[in-house]
């Protein structure tokens, strides 16, 4: 290990920079975060510089660096452009034992500074060790995605209950176990939610309990790309116990669940349903009465067309805590990935999404208004019934030559579209397979110049001789 990280507490010890520009000021800004009485040495101030020294929250020392103005202090940054400035910072803090740090020169650092993911009271800290500053960055960026901004209230509100616990909780075992629940349990969902007060009541109640309280989940992967995931649903597959999941949901998704969750296929398809919602609404409550956390993976969005509210009132009725984490669906994932924008000034103003796989006792559709122009329409679910909804949009008076597409897989690589008309849609959907989404409307058109994603090549033609168009 070349350099041992540590935090230094800095409130109140005197921090001298050498060096009035902007990396000089941003050094100054760091240091003013953790509380230290900076002092500047320079010829000249910028002038954010100048403003803290008018605000009396830094001192201006001297124009000339002196090796005296060491005298005194906890550590030293030098920021000129001046190599003998910084060599003589150097070697007379040195000669001192101050710490210092020469900017952008290591060999001339008895500390570096790292990168640093800020959820104070948590703080990470990243460095390569002077080698790759910009590999550390990346780190960096990547932790900033991982950790949610609500891990910060959670260590100060687990800050503020050590001592309760250790006067209920005696071995140090039984605190650690306590907090690893906590932290991955209702108690850092209730903070995700914004819901504090709440939080700290739950810790307090945890403390009494054998079993802690199962929750769920239901979140939303949207249509296949990973990339299109949440943050917030990518947080949650990786604390689940049990993964509910069913084909919608892309291998890509399924790759990011916590390698050690048990995974459950609950799928389903069109046509065979392979377990009965009524199963799955089952399963969910059973695991969750089990103290588990329970992650329901749903494809697109989980409050759309995907039953997630059956899921739901189910859990509330046995008295499980569960969340929403919402998904992109695939009327806005695929049409995307397509170059099909859902609404456009000139040629659709609104936009519906309907299903073909109605309940079977369900009412019939109002072609007439889903017929109207200057709309698009998006049929989740109809490739069994497209030639009916062929036959009723033009029977509405949709013009036959009203553009429609098939998307099929839409934003995974092996993105299908086919376009053509509307009284072609039929033909077209003899040749695509499930998971497909139907669009009717101009906007449609604008794929011909839009479509940006995936190759032309892949798919095959439709069988018909239907003039369609592949993008
Ligand atoms: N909750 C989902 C929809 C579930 S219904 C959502 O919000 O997207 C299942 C239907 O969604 C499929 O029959 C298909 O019409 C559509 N669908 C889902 N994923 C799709 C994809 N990647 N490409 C095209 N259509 C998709």
């Amino acid at each position: 290990m070349e350099y041992l990280p540590i935090f230094a507490d800095l409130k109140q010890r005197p921090c001298l920079i050498v060096g009035g520009g902007e990396v000089a000021w941003r050094k100054t800004r760091m240091l003013l975060k953790a509380g230290a009485a900076v002092r500047v040495v320079a010829p000249e101030l910028n002038k954010e510089f100048q403003a803290l020294v008018a605000d009396g929250k830094v001192v201006h020392l001297a124009n000339a660096f002196e090796p005296e103005h060491l005298d005194g202090v906890f550590l030293a940054i030098a920021a000129t452009d001046c190599r003998e400035v910084n060599a003589l910072v150097y070697q007379s803090a040195n000669q001192r034992q101050v710490l210092v740090n020469v900017v952008d020169d290591t060999p001339r650092c008895s500390f570096i500074v790292p990168s640093i993911v800020d959820r104070s009271p948590l703080i990470v800290a990243i460095s390569s060790s002077g080698k790759a500053p910009v590999l550390a960055r990346l780190v960096r960026e990547k932790l900033e995605a991982l950790l949610p901004q609500h891990l910060g209230s959670m260590a100060r509100i687990a800050g503020g209950f050590r001592d309760r616990l250790k006067q209920s909780l005696g071995s140090v075992t039984e605190r650690r176990k306590f907090w690893e629940r906590a932290f991955s349990g209702r108690f850092a969902e209730l903070i995700a939610a914004g819901k504090e007060q709440q939080a700290a009541e739950e810790l307090e109640q945890s403390i009494h309990q054998s079993t802690p309280q199962g929750e769920i989940a239901l979140i939303g992967c949207g249509p296949g790309d990973a990339g299109l995931l949440t943050l917030r649903a990518l947080q949650l597959m990786q604390q689940a116990d049990v993964v509910l999941y069913d084909y919608l949901v892309s291998d890509e998704v399924m790759e990011l669940v916590r390698r050690d969750a048990e995974l459950v296929c609950v799928g389903k398809r069109a046509g065979h349903h392979s377990v009965p919602q009524a199963e799955t609404n089952r399963l969910l409550v059973h695991y969750a009465q089990q103290g588990k956390r329970v992650v329901r993976l749903k494809g697109g969005d989980p409050f759309i067309f995907g039953r997630g509210g059956e899921e739901l009132e189910v859990a509330a009725e046995a008295g499980i805590p569960f969340q929403v984490v919402p998904g992109i669906t695939a009327a806005a994932g695929a049409t995307a990935y397509a170059g099909i924008p859902l609404t456009h000034r000139d040629y659709a103003q609104s936009a519906m999404f309907i299903t073909g796989h109605c309940r079977p006792d369900g009412d019939e559709l109002d072609w007439s208004t889903l017929a109207r122009g200057r709309q698009t329409l998006v049929i989740y679910m109809g490739l069994m019934k497209a030639s009916h909804i062929q036959q009723q949009l033009l029977e509405h008076q949709r013009g036959a030559d009203t553009p429609v597409a098939i998307i099929e897989r839409g934003t995974q690589k092996q993105q299908k579209v086919l376009t053509g008309e509307l009284h072609q849609l039929a033909e077209l959907a003899e040749g695509a397979a499930s998971p497909s989404l139907i669009v009717v409307g101009e906007v449609v058109k604008l794929s011909e110049t839009l479509h940006w994603f995936g190759t032309q090549d892949q798919a095959s033609e439709p069988s018909s001789q239907a003039v369609v168009g592949l993008v």
